[in-house]
């Protein structure tokens, strides 16, 4: 049987359970934290804390797995996630690597690479498949999935480059991505189609952000290639409501997309980009963006909207097994 590398180690693919596929557990970036955090916005106790407790909360209502996608470019940093897993063993926590980049590509890779001044093959390759292979830094702790974007401005010279890592870094180890895109923008089938040209096995590919389009059409265009829908922003209302959201995903289960979709809410314990008035921010703006209103709310409104329980075991349980496996 196979298995998926957590944070406490290799887990068996049944075992994930109800997995909810894109949650953060800390959007901080270190450089920003070391630099203003310490000493002002930042309590590392409390943050660890208000991280187990929130976690465990989720973890009693039935989810047994969070897929973080938190990597370079969001302040991933794996020895505090560790500390929370520690205090959480009844919730695995599934850790990715790869480049957040809207735009640019880091300075650290721009002078390094085919045709470069150093003319090597491309180092983020041989970072990405480390962090899969080997382990993250010194931590021992393993990603499982791969992670890059392709936003509103498509495919720059930057997003192409790191796109095309990703994608080699999938086909020499065959981890799963999932790529961060524009609804709005459509970038879903630009992401798409680069991967298709690099060979990727797009059933192993989450569109992230997709349940951000009520846009049928579009949708299932991305859906038959393969590809799982990331319907992955329940309680970010400002990008489509948690009532649209619903009638979207009842909409493709009827038409027979239910294997091809999985279910998050992309939120976070604390998130820097508000610096010190995350807490504010984030019940004033987002009060239902938080690791349990899927179970709280959403399911029943799920069922009662005609999807089926079995319908939700397949987007909770089996598509996230299938994508790990
Ligand atoms: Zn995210």
């Amino acid at each position: 049987m196979p298995t998926v590398q957590t944070v406490r180690g290799p887990v068996n693919v049944d075992d994930l359970g109800q997995t909810l596929m894109h949650e953060h557990v800390f959007v901080v970036a270190t450089e920003h934290l070391d630099n203003y955090g310490k000493g002002s916005w930042w309590d590392e106790e409390h943050r660890v804390a208000d991280a187990v407790t929130k976690l465990r909360a989720v973890a009693a209502k039935g989810v047994r797995t969070i897929v973080d996608p938190t990597v370079w470019g969001l302040g991933r940093y794996i020895p505090r996630i560790q500390r929370v897993a520690e205090q959480v063993p009844e919730l695995n926590i599934v850790v990715a690597t790869g480049i957040y980049s809207f735009e640019e590509l880091p300075h650290q890779y721009e002078h390094r690479g085919p045709g470069l001044f150093f003319d090597i093959p491309d180092p983020m390759i041989d970072d990405f498949v480390r962090d899969l292979t080997e382990g993250i830094a010194d931590t021992g702790v393993k990603a499982a999935f791969l992670k890059c974007v392709v936003e509103h401005k498509g495919l720059t010279p930057g997003v192409e480059r790191i796109c095309r890592a990703v994608a080699q870094a999938h086909v020499r180890t065959g981890a799963p991505i999932t790529v961060h895109t524009n609804s709005f923008a459509q970038s879903g089938l630009i992401a798409l189609d680069l991967f298709a040209k690099e060979g990727v096995d797009l059933t192993k590919v989450v569109v992230g952000h997709a349940g951000d389009s009520n846009d049928l059409d579009y949708l299932m265009r991305l859906a038959d290639t393969g590809a799982t829908l990331g319907m992955d922003r329940f309680g970010l209302d400002i990008y489509n409501p948690t009532p649209q959201r619903v009638a979207t995903i009842a909409a493709l289960c009827g038409r027979g997309y239910a294997d091809r979709m999985v279910l998050s809410h992309d939120a976070a314990c604390f998130m820097d980009y508000f610096g010190g008035a995350w807490d504010e921010a984030h019940s004033t703006l987002a009060p239902n963006w938080r690791y349990d209103h899927i179970h709280d709310d959403v399911l029943a409104a799920l069922l009662d909207s005609g999807v089926t329980d079995g319908q939700i075991e397949q987007m909770l349980v089996f598509n996230p097994k299938r994508y790990f496996s």
